[in-house]
């Protein structure tokens, strides 16, 4: 049984001249290599297979090259000393993923990968299939760790210090984080997920793990999953010149750059209080600067800040 961590994040307030007032949770502070939200969704995962006590414990899961989830993955086999295996979207990596900074902190953490070709990845089924036969005891988690019990993990990111708040945001991807907000959500606050993925089925999924109807989907202004605008790298170098917190260009950037668009276009009635999630993925800003280096397009300037 893993013991339930009890950190303290830190809220911040954003200052702005919007008539609204806008805070920040600081949960990237949760672990320097597991994203707050992330931790939490393998949280429950993790121990309720552990409470199963398996003989071999083992923990298996998919991503893509930068992934924050096989990020997390590793570091919380890591930190909680089981064994880990990625499978990774991409054979053309297997020669050369020493070169890939999510990869080879991931395997730094002792992570072991199996490489599949994009065409055997897009079938999961299969995939795990393959995989529980090898390794019947191991905990195979789904691709971005969402499932009914990570949305339980959720729980941990409200507590009193949130309650407060009328509108409570987060970017969304496989939709399990919005879902633990929507679910453990005070009655009078509205959860907005800033989309960053195109995925009309995401309003049935969150629906179905949350049971409420207090949540509402905005696009975020690139809603294509994984890519990077010159604009919101603009954006999020401002925002850390500004107020010194770093934002990644995948989730959390995207979030708070639609928020203060949202801000702009008085979608919050005035006076209220919002509080965004940092749901972390600064790890993925290493990745980011070197594809970005090679198009000659412009950078995240805080790299060497934050690391
Ligand atoms: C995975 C991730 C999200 C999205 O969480 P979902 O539960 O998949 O919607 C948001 N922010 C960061 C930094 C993430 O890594």
């Amino acid at each position: 049984m893993l013991q339930i961590p009890e950190y303290k994040i830190p809220i911040v307030e954003i200052k702005t001249d919007f008539d609204i007032q806008i805070f920040i949770k600081r949960e990237d502070l949760i672990h320097p290599k597991i994203s707050g939200n992330k931790f939490w969704k393998l949280f429950f995962n993790v121990n309720q297979y552990l409470e199963s006590k398996p003989e071999k414990p083992l923990l298996i899961s998919f991503g893509g090259a930068f992934s924050n989830h096989i990020a997390s993955v590793s570091a919380f086999g890591k930190q909680f000393d089981i064994p880990t295996i990625g499978i990774i979207r991409g054979n053309e990596l297997e020669n050369n993923w020493q070169e890939n900074p999510t990869l080879s902190e991931a395997s730094k953490n002792g992570m072991q990968f199996f490489f599949v070709s994009r065409e055997d990845y897009q079938n999961k089924e299969k995939l795990t299939q393959k995989f529980s036969e090898k390794y019947p005891n191991a905990l195979i988690i789904p691709e971005g760790g969402s499932n009914e019990m990570a949305v339980e993990g959720v729980r941990y990111m409200l507590g009193e210090d949130t309650k407060d708040f009328d509108y409570l945001c987060t970017a969304v991807g496989t939709g399990g984080t919005i879902a633990g907000i929507s679910k453990f959500a005070e009655e009078h606050q509205k959860v907005v997920g800033i989309k960053v993925v195109r995925d009309d089925s995401l309003q049935k999924t969150i629906s179905e793990w949350s049971r409420r109807s207090n949540f509402d989907l905005v696009d975020a202004d690139e809603n294509r999953y994984g890519k990077i605008t010159d604009g919101n790298i603009r954006f999020i170098n401002w925002f850390y010149e500004k107020y010194e917190i770093p934002l990644d260009p995948i989730y959390t950037g995207k979030m708070m750059q639609k928020i203060f668009d949202l801000a702009e276009k008085d979608f919050f009635p005035k006076g209220s209080k919002i509080l965004a999630f940092h749901t972390g993925g600064l790890q993925g800003i290493k990745g980011a600067n070197q594809f970005l280096k090679s198009k000659n397009r412009p950078l995240i300037d805080f790299e060497n800040s934050i690391f």
